[in-house]
């Protein structure tokens, strides 16, 4: 048997759509609304088992449809040879180790793992110049994503959808291959080393784990642009991978949260063109447990204040990993230990903020 039968067999399509947070529960053969491009009235999306594996179409909008590996290409953005690899290590017959939801999250919420489907508004027109991207940049094979979900503990979902998405990109970045963490403004843009070490000293560089891009704005909060919904704000790059795990638990809910992230706890300014776009809309800070992160975070609070936000908290404090070690930050928080499924839930309640 080949390694796409043996995945249909292990993870067919009714799992699978589940699995990809598309259905709250496998879905039978017949005619549902298409998940694809979130139909809100009809049932386009048809699904029926064909000899080994199963097909669909979707008859409306997406005009398409295929087998398993079809919907990893359409919904991932993924070529073939990448829907393969997904798809294997989706149904856990891949090389690489799988991702366990964490206990207390994953069953804290129904299982969506997908970005917004929500259009997103319209762009901003924006005064400052954008950065320079490196020549190579681009967005994440398969390996690329899946390296950076394990070194950031979340599901290869989650970096694969920010790829798609254009949150994610590769490139080589003081001379070493990266990840970046972007937006569609190309005002900011922030580089960790795919290997996990720090970049060295150079020039007047000292050593870091991060690498901002050259002419970015630091004042610009990352993501911004995604969502019109309520916002959970975090510090870092490496927060800002956590909280797109943690947001798109709500992308079917009829408010789902954009996560959007300040790169770095001494950025005292909002850039006036992002303090307009908060306004008025509710956000939640998810502060590093730290002397700096809760400085930081009160910091943006009356900034946000001043722009009409309804402004909240929640304290990740108190909260201790799988490993009995205390949560420092969210993306700590992607390992839970089970008992703290009510405080994880707590994350998206509408006053669930403590600060
Ligand atoms: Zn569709």
């Amino acid at each position: 048997m080949n390694s796409i039968a043996t995945c249909k067999q292990r993870l067919p399509l009714p799992e699978l759509l589940v699995r990809l947070g598309l259905f709250d529960q496998a879905p039978k053969a017949g005619n549902h609304k298409c998940p694809l491009h979130h139909e809100r009235n009809g049932a386009s999306f048809g699904m029926d088992p064909k000899n080994e594996g199963w097909v669909w179409i979707c008859r409306g909008k997406c005009a398409t449809g295929g087998d398993e590996l079809s919907l990893l290409e359409t919904f991932l953005g993924l070529d073939t040879k990448a829907a393969i690899r997904a798809y294997e290590h989706l149904a856990g017959i891949g090389g690489l180790a799988s991702f366990s939801p964490p206990c207390g999250g994953a069953n804290a919420f129904s299982p969506a793992y997908h970005r917004p489907l929500i259009p997103n508004p319209a762009p901003v027109i924006l005064k400052p110049m954008p950065i320079e991207l490196p020549h190579d940049l681009h967005k994440g094979s398969f390996e690329e994503c899946a390296t950076v979900s394990q070194l950031r503990a979340v599901p290869v979902e989650t970096t694969l959808l920010m790829s798609k998405a254009g949150l994610l990109a590769f490139a080589k970045v003081a001379g070493f291959h990266s990840w970046i963490v972007l937006d569609d403004t190309r005002l900011i843009a922030e580089a960790r080393r795919m290997d996990g070490a720090l970049y060295p000293q150079w020039g007047s560089l000292a050593e870091r784990k991060t690498h901002t891009l050259k002419g970015s704005h630091k004042s610009w909060p990352l993501g911004l642009t995604q969502g019109t919904g309520p916002i959970l704000l975090v510090e870092g790059s490496g927060d800002f991978v956590a909280a797109n795990y943690f947001c798109a638990f709500t992308h079917r809910t009829p408010s789902p949260w954009t996560p959007v992230a300040m790169l770095g706890a001494s950025i005292k300014q909002l850039d006036p063109e992002a303090a307009e776009l908060f306004a008025g809309r509710h956000v939640r800070i998810v502060p590093h447990v730290d002397a700096a992160g809760k400085k930081a975070a009160t910091q943006w609070a009356n900034l946000l204040t001043k722009q009409n936000c309804d402004v909240d908290g929640f304290d990740l404090s108190g909260l201790t990993k799988t490993d009995g070690n205390p949560v420092k930050d969210l993306n700590d928080a992607t390992s839970f230990t089970a008992t703290h499924g009510d405080a994880l839930r707590q994350l998206f309640s509408p006053t669930g903020g403590i600060l």
